[in-house]
């Protein structure tokens, strides 16, 4: 198992995107944590790398459908797999806080549990792709607070240099032995998280399965055509309603706040015209990706803002609390390198996949 130049392009990713040091030092943990368990089931023997037409850096692939005359979805994979029995298998990775991840409102009972990967199985179902499996590979956060070092532990440390079994560096060792009461260094907290996780792994990490019936992805199908015709008729009809609930859904308040309470104008140098990005490239007009769904589920008046307003879209000018998206690009990064590094390759021609 390799698992150095991952650690390394997270704490490069952690940097570039400037994690503090206890976030990356608990996602060090968390990966070396991920990397053994997962070794010691044979995760990465069993499966290989599937390549686009040979593209090995190719990890992430655009699935594509028409919905309709106008409109197309659209959904990224994480990884796209190849098992022992040569079965293609999408892999998404999830960092969660909690096992309960199914946040979703009502209105997605259809889509509900994960519309990234609803949308997934059913872009596979309608264009008859061979990918026979989907699985989330959860991997559950922990970012404990530091505690005061023990009298066993400072023992340890003083004798041997090392923190449960494992090297600290001289500065770590000297914050500890030169001050009563010292708590765990960032670098400490590491090997805590690594420790943690690997005493009751099946708490942290798990595959679960997620397929639909045939039935369920075609019902999938029929209520995101029906989504694209809502919005085609609120847009011809000017009616974009507010779900005030929204307002401050997830303990965050909403970004378009301000606009709807009238307090600022979208025309303010607060606002700038919704740049092309991943997800939700292209105009209001034929794109429908899961990230959309959910906005537009949660919230028309939002949707309205984010994708409709001007012909693009706006967002806020000022970049808001990206904090769980940075880290979660963080642990992609390192899963990217994680699996290059483990996995052998396999070529997948784009035809047997996209459309
Ligand atoms: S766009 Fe929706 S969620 Fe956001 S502030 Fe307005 S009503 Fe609330």
């Amino acid at each position: 198992m390799q698992v150095s130049t991952a650690l390394s392009t997270l704490d490069a990713t952690c940097e570039s995107l400037q994690l503090d040091d206890r976030t990356k030092f608990c996602m060090r943990g968390q990966l070396r944590a991920y990397a053994e368990h997962w070794d010691g089931f044979n995760h990465f023997g069993r499966y290989k790398l599937a390549s686009i037409n040979g593209v090995t850096e190719g990890i992430e692939v655009e699935l594509r459908c028409n919905l309709s005359d106008s409109w197309r979805t659209i959904s990224y994979l994480d990884k796209l797999l190849v098992d022992d029995f040569g079965n293609l298998c999408i892999m998404d990775h999830k960092m969660l806080s909690k096992w309960d991840f199914f946040p979703m409102s009502t209105d997605m009972r259809v889509l509900h549990m994960d519309p990234q990967i609803r949308m997934y199985q059913m872009v596979c179902h309608l264009n008859d792709l061979p990918v026979t499996h989907h699985v989330h590979d959860i991997a559950v956060n922990l970012k404990p607070s530091p505690k005061v070092v023990g009298p066993t532990f400072l023992k340890e440390i003083g004798e041997h240099c090392t923190y449960r079994g494992h090297k600290i560096s001289e500065e770590s060792h000297d914050h500890v032995m030169g001050t009563e009461g010292a708590k765990e260094t960032d670098e400490m907290l590491e090997h805590t998280v690594y420790a943690a996780l690997m005493s009751k792994p099946a708490k942290y990490f798990g595959h679960p399965r997620v397929n639909m019936s045939n039935d369920r992805v075609c019902e999938a199908a029929q209520r995101l055509v029906q989504i694209t015709e809502e919005i085609d008729n609120r847009v011809e009809e000017d009616t974009h309603w507010k779900n005030p609930k929204h307002c401050k859904a997830f303990g965050k308040e909403c970004e378009y706040l301000a606009l709807c309470e009238h307090s600022d104008d979208p025309s303010s140098a607060n606002w700038k015209p919704r740049g092309e990005s991943r997800e939700d490239s292209g105009s209001h007009s034929n794109r429908l990706s899961h990230s959309r769904v959910e906005c537009y589920l949660g919230c028309p008046k939002k949707h309205y803002w984010r994708y409709i307003y001007n012909s693009t879209g706006i967002v806020p000018v000022a970049p808001g609390d990206s904090y769980y998206t940075d880290r979660g690009t963080a642990w992609h990064a390192a899963m990217d390198t994680l699996y290059r590094d483990n996995c052998d390759s396999v070529v997948v021609t784009a035809n047997e996949l996209l459309v």
